[in-house]
């Protein structure tokens, strides 16, 4: 038996989307530059896949540009506005919470001589506004990369505020949007920010596939020059296999959205709590948890087990079939809570009691059940 409640981490990649990419690693293997028919094909099929990326986001094909993977796009994405923008005189703002894929390259970029400010989030793991508007009404030009959902807490962010603040300062804004993309609604027609980060694999495309978003008259310089391809904003050819993979996957999380197949998971996100509340929470406080109830993703429970150790549990859970990650993912070697809980205030206690479990359209209640029962008894061993 194994459960796997590690969605956050990655997602098994769904049977259509594997159906939908078999042609391109078989009979249709051409070169989606290829003047004649075949080729013409495998760039049909690439744009198609464009359509439906923008489509669940609310963009215009052309403001998706394929990329190897989520890192790259952020990476893409604010090489590109510290280049266009210069270290003289930029100022650039991230929160404390960012994933390593935004923390290095701006990190790199403050030891190149931008002013680099990593704002705090507040007890909640969201961002704190006030701090963040402080930070943003520098007298510098500048712009912020601020994720949409956190990957440890599922914590979503209030981006409406960080756009409006960020736009009133003149400003752009990146956001990385890879654990909200296909669990909630990302809507880029609502929501006005000028880059976001994609990540296939997260939902259900495999890894190794991602795009950015680039809003229109935006301006960007390329990371990678070359042929040309994506409208010379990403030269190399295309991966047609797994951008048509991707594209698949958008289309199969649009309709889990609107058949309620989102929802499904947070009800099961739910009756995990719940089971896991009637059945060790009998002390108040034994189980407590982390981050945002209102603001966050439906497939997340971020849960302390007060006086256990995770590192202790994670392997009794593997012995037993549950797949799923501490709530610190911890530095290795170093014994520290992850930014993201330091940054939420929580204790090391805690944070070292925590896991993440985190579920996708997979998920069913006979799992959810079956893990509830599993966890129980590992608490039960380790308190
Ligand atoms: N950003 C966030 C929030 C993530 O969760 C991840 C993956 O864990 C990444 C960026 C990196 O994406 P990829 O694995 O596609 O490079």
């Amino acid at each position: 038996m194994s459960i796997y409640l590690d969605s956050n981490a990655t997602t098994q990649v769904h049977p259509r989307v594997v159906e939908a990419m078999m042609p391109y690693l078989t009979d249709n293997w051409y070169n989606p530059s290829s003047g004649y028919r075949a080729g013409r094909g495998a760039k049909g099929a690439i744009e198609k896949a464009r359509e439906q990326v923008a489509s669940l986001i609310g963009a215009s094909p052309e403001e998706i540009v394929f990329t190897g993977c989520g890192t790259e796009s952020n990476n893409m994405a604010l090489k590109s506005l510290a280049r266009g923008m210069g270290r003289q005189n930029t100022k650039i703002v991230v929160s404390e919470i960012e994933h390593s894929a935004v923390l290095r390259p701006t990190e790199a970029m403050a030891a190149a001589g931008y002013e680099v400010e990593q704002v705090t989030t507040d007890g909640e793991g969201r961002l704190d506004l006030g701090a963040f508007e402080e930070a943003v009404s520098s007298k510098k030009p500048g712009f912020a990369s601020i994720m949409w959902a956190n990957n440890e807490t599922g914590v979503v962010q209030p981006m409406l505020e960080v756009c409006q603040i960020t736009k009133s300062a003149g400003w752009s804004v990146h956001t990385d949007a890879i654990q909200a993309v296909g669990k909630l609604p990302v809507r880029v027609d609502e929501v006005g920010v000028d880059f976001l980060s994609i990540s296939g694999h997260k939902f259900h495309a495999p890894k190794g596939i991602g795009c950015l978003f680039i809003r229109k008259n935006s301006p960007f310089q390329p990371m990678i020059r070359g042929g040309g391809q994506e409208g010379g904003r990403r030269s190399g050819t295309q991966n047609v296999a797994y951008i048509v993979g991707l594209g698949e996957a958008a289309a199969i999380m649009g309709e889990e959205a609107a058949n309620g197949g989102l929802d499904r998971v947070e009800r099961l996100r739910n009756r995990l709590e719940d089971r896991l509340i009637a059945r060790l929470g009998r002390e108040t406080g034994f189980v407590q948890f982390n981050g945002s109830r209102d603001y966050r993703t439906g497939n997340v429970a971020h849960v302390s087990f007060s006086g256990c150790v995770a590192a202790e549990m994670l392997p009794m859970l593997d012995e037993r079939g549950i797949q799923c990650s501490a709530g610190s993912a911890c530095m290795t070697g170093k014994n520290q809570p992850s930014h993201v809980q330091k940054s939420m205030g929580l204790s090391d206690e805690r944070a070292f009691s925590s896991l993440r479990l985190s579920l996708s359209i997979f998920s069913t209640e006979e799992e959810v059940d079956e893990a509830v029962d599993e966890i129980v008894e590992v608490v039960n061993i380790c308190v």
